[in-house]
C-alpha cells in the first residue's frame, strides 16, 4: 500500500466517523525500515515518523533531517531512563512513559532543558504481563502524579493484545483519557486504525501498511 492510500482511508475512516481529518495526526512507523523506503516517503512529502528505539532512531534521523526539513519523530517503543536525555533530544513526543521512575527522570531533564516533548503516558489495557504501562486500575494515579511534575500530558496510548479486538482497548482508553480530561489518543495501527479514528484517535500509528512488511532479517 502507499502513504497516499493510507492517508484516503484516514479521510475515509474520518469521514464516517464525523471527524475532521486535521484532527487525527498519522505518524508513519520507519523503524527496521529499509532507508531507501523512507526516503521515498520523505520525499512524498510526509515529515511524521515514528522510531521504537533511540539507538536506531540516532543512527539514521540526523542525515534525514538535515537533507529534509520539518521532521518531527515521535517515540514509540520503551525507554530506559540512561536513553532518556537522548531521546529528548531527538523526539517531538514520547509515546511510552510507562512507569513514575521514567517520569521522574523526563521532569529532571525539563528542568534542565527549560522544555520537554509532548508525552502521553502508555495503559496496558489488555493487562498483559509482558507489555509496558501501567494498568487501567492504577492509571488515573499515574496520571495525577505526572501532572504533579509538571510534564506535559498529550495523551493516553495503548497497544491492544494480538488477539482480541481491539476497539474494546481503544474504548477503554477514550474512557480512561476523559475522565482524567486528556484529549489525545494515540492508538491504531496498520491493521485497526480505522477502527481507532472512530473511537477518538488523534494519533495513529502506521507502519507496515505504508512501507511494507518489516524483515528483521
Ligand atoms: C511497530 C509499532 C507500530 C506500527 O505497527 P504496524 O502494525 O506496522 O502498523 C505502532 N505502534 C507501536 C508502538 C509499534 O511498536
Amino acid at each position: 500500500m502507499s502513504l497516499t492510500e493510507i492517508k484516503t482511508r484516514v479521510a475515509k475512516a474520518c469521514k464516517s466517523a464525523g471527524r475532521n481529518v486535521e484532527d487525527v495526526t498519522l505518524i508513519a512507523v520507519s523503524k527496521v525500515q529499509p532507508l531507501e523506503r523512507v526516503e521515498a516517503v520523505l520525499e512524498e512529502g510526509h515529515r511524521i515518523f515514528g522510531e521504537n528505539r533511540v539507538q536506531e532512531a540516532q543512527g539514521k534521523w540526523p542525515d534525514f533531517m538535515a537533507r529534509y526539513s520539518g521532521v518531527d519523530l515521535h517515540l514509540l517503543g520503551p525507554l530506559q531512563t540512561n536513553k532518556a536525555k537522548q531521546a529528548v533530544e531527538l523526539f517531538s513526543t514520547i509515546h511510552s512513559v510507562d512507569r513514575p521512575k521514567l517520569a521522574r527522570k523526563l521532569a529532571d531533564l525539563a528542568q534542565d532543558r527549560g522544555s520537554s516533548p509532548d508525552l502521553f503516558l502508555q495503559i496496558n489495557t489488555g493487562e498483559e504481563p509482558q507489555k509496558a504501562g501501567v494498568l487501567p486500575s492504577e492509571a488515573d494515579d499515574f496520571v495525577a502524579e505526572v501532572r504533579a511534575l509538571d510534564l506535559p500530558i498529550k495523551g493516553l496510548m495503548c497497544i491492544p493484545p494480538v488477539d482480541e479486538e481491539p476497539s474494546l482497548h481503544f474504548a477503554l482508553l477514550a474512557k480512561i483519557a476523559a475522565r482524567n480530561g486528556l484529549t489525545g489518543l494515540s492508538m491504531g495501527m496498520s491493521g485497526d486504525f480505522e477502527r481507532a479514528i472512530v473511537l477518538g484517535a488523534t494519533h495513529i500509528r502506521v507502519g507496515s501498511a505504508i512501507f511494507g512488511a518489516r524483515d528483521y532479517g
